[in-house]
């Protein structure tokens, strides 16, 4: 059924005469100072969008809002059985990932077109932050058509692939995207450079996490990739950064990065690394997602695979004093510090207002026995604290495709969440007078927040001692942990109600901003404006990066919030973007 309505929406979306382009009186003529919107005299006539579609073999497609049809076209209603699937294919994100410009983030894309939304009278359906036209990019010179006409008639470009980005970063109002999603080639590489000698992966862009840990296995590798079994290995995820199950064995998603297939701002195709513009390669591995070039393959290293074992176990609160409790998961903080010192330990645990889980610990080549005495320490704890495991698990993989499969989740109950987060030092957490006042921020975020049910994940990633020269946020580096910090809204949700929860993740960074100087937060996992982002998203790289993206796009063909150097434009309330 899935494949019916996605098949639907492309031959629905596939190249359309631009009805936005003649919807409204030509008005603005822009000077350059804003990119073109539709209906400005400026936005390409109905000919050159056809020439470009000619250009592309067929490949344009007029983005139509994924619910439109099935929900708020005439003679079908929130009821209708159209729009009652639409609603149940909804939370499984399938329908974002397979279509051009619809994204996953009901705050950036405006809250229009919501089939849960569809029986309120004020309902809109538009186009909201989404673009306007998309190119399903087959090669390389398909990109360089979008590239050069987006140049041309000073449109605003993204790259889109598989549309979870909650910072909106793979949309944009008015926008050509260039759609990555269907670069699904994988390779594998005997490869040598000065960096590097030995097995590699070359992936499309459009590959996603799972299906690398796959192409890996079956050929007795394994890769760097999420938790997240459909994020795209080399969109958002490595330019990002890229944390995951075995980012404390081998280094984050950009530590891996051995070259990019790319095409630049200038129209070029390009392979870069650290031997051929590498000023491009050390931007595109950890500067931030969708501001350098298109890529169209990312060739990472990858390692030998074998047994990994695995843990899980949890705890309710519902025997125990809200003190007893914040004792248990400052105890859980203080014992990560000890992990950290076995060789590829990564964790990640979760803490609500009704229990604590570690979701899933990951330990390459180890054995069960291995795994249990890392954990004892902990058990013992809470055995001192009168609180009893529930589920506990502990097991050994065959591989590491089999451990990401056990434990491996979506982790996305609803797409409408906000994010936050933060990088906590190291040192902060062994400082027995540091990390009382974090364990408080963390209850008060928990226990007080009136916006919904908080939801911490706290991910110990050990990636100090693999440093590779790239544009990683340093904060990485000195950390113990990252926690995400995540709000969950309905999807009936209004906009008064994003809005209210996007202040509060803001707020819930600024408490634990103040009881963690010197720490970061993950820029691919946390608020579009947030005002520190610049120190705390890029840290001390962000100075040599505006430099390079000066260099490579001076202006500004790629745009997105918090790009390094999107302070240099501005989106006005209409979501025209203009020089600031
Ligand atoms: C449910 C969920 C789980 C997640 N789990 C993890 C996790 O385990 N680890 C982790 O590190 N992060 C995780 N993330 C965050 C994720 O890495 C980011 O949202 C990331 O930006 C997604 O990248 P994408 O390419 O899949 O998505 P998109 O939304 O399509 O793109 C994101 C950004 O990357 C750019 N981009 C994409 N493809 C290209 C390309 N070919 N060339 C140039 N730019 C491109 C886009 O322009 C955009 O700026 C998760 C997010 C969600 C929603």
């Amino acid at each position: 059924m899935l494949f019916t309505i996605h098949s639907l929406a492309v031959i629905a979306a596939t190249f359309i005469l631009p009805r936005l382009a003649s919807a409204a009186p030509a008005l603005v003529r822009n000077d350059g100072a804003c990119r073109a919107l539709p209906g400005d005299a400026d936005w390409p006539q109905e000919e050159e969008w056809e020439t470009l579609n000619r250009t592309v073999g067929g490949r344009l497609i007029r983005g139509v809002p994924l619910a439109e049809t099935s929900c708020y076209s005439t003679n079908v209603s929130a009821t209708s059985e159209a729009c009652v699937t639409v609603q149940r294919e909804w939370a499984s994100l399938a329908p974002f990932i397979a279509d051009p410009v619809n994204i996953m983030a009901p705050y950036q894309q405006n809250n229009t077109c919501s089939p849960f939304l569809a029986a309120n009278a004020n309902a809109t359906c538009t186009l909201g932050n989404m673009a306007t036209y998309a190119i399903n990019v087959s090669d390389a010179a398909s990109a360089a058509a979008g590239v050069k006409f987006a140049h041309t008639h000073n449109l605003r470009l993204v790259v889109k692939n598989t549309g979870h980005d909650h910072l909106g970063r793979a949309s944009g109002r008015g926008a050509l995207a260039l759609w990555t999603h269907h670069l699904k080639d994988k390779t594998l590489v005997d490869y040598r450079s000065s960096l590097y000698t030995g097995p590699a992966l070359r992936l499309g862009a459009g590959v996603q996490v799972r299906e690398l840990s796959e192409f890996a296995g079956a050929n007795g590798l394994r890769a760097v990739g999420g938790s997240c079994p459909t994020v795209g290995a080399a969109g958002g995820f490595t330019q990002g950064s890229g944390h995951g199950p075995l980012s404390s064995a081998y280094g984050l998603g950009a530590d891996n990065t051995l070259e990019f297939d790319v095409v630049t701002m200038d129209g070029q195709h390009r392979t870069v690394s650290p031997d051929q513009d590498a000023d491009l390669y050390w931007a595109l591995s950890g500067g931030g997602a969708g501001n350098w070039a298109v890529v169209l393959s990312v060739t990472v290293r990858a390692h030998r695979d074998g047994p990994v074992a695995g843990a899980r176990f949890s705890f309710s609160r519902e025997h125990v004093t809200p003190q007893v409790y914040w004792n248990a998961v400052e105890a859980w903080m203080k014992h990560v510090a000890t992990l950290n010192a076995i060789p590829g330990f990564r964790s990640m645990a979760r803490v609500t207002r009704s229990g604590f889980s570690l979701d899933m610990a990951t330990l390459p080549d180890a054995s069960v026995a291995d795994m249990q005495a890392a954990l004892a320490p902990f058990h013992n704890t809470l055995a001192r604290l009168n609180i009893s495991l529930g589920e506990n698990e502990t097991v050994q993989h065959p591989s590491y495709l089999a451990h990401f499969d056990a434990y491996g989740t979506n982790s996305a109950e609803t797409r409408n969440m906000t994010i936050g987060s933060r990088l906590i030092p190291r040192d902060l957490v062994q400082d027995a007078e540091k990390l009382p006042p974090i364990t408080e921020a963390l209850r008060s975020i928990v226990d007080e927040s009136t916006a919904g049910d908080p939801l911490l994940v706290v991910m110990s990633n050990n990636v100090s001692h693999i440093y590779n020269d790239n544009a990683v946020n340093p904060a990485w580096r000195s950390s113990l942990f990252l926690i995400n910090m995540v709000l969950m809204s309905s999807e009936q949700a209004p906009w008064p109600k994003l809005q209210a929860d996007l202040a509060e993740m803001n707020s819930w960074q600024d408490r634990l901003r103040l009881v963690t100087p010197g720490g970061g937060s993950y820029g691919s996992e946390a608020t579009f404006d947030n005002q520190y982002w610049k120190s705390e998203y890029y840290g001390s790289v962000y100075d040599r990066l505006l430099q390079i993206k000066q260099q490579y796009d001076p202006d500004f063909v790629l745009w997105n919030q918090p790009a390094v150097g999107s302070d240099l434009y501005r989106l006005r309330d209409d979501g025209r973007l203009c020089t600031a």
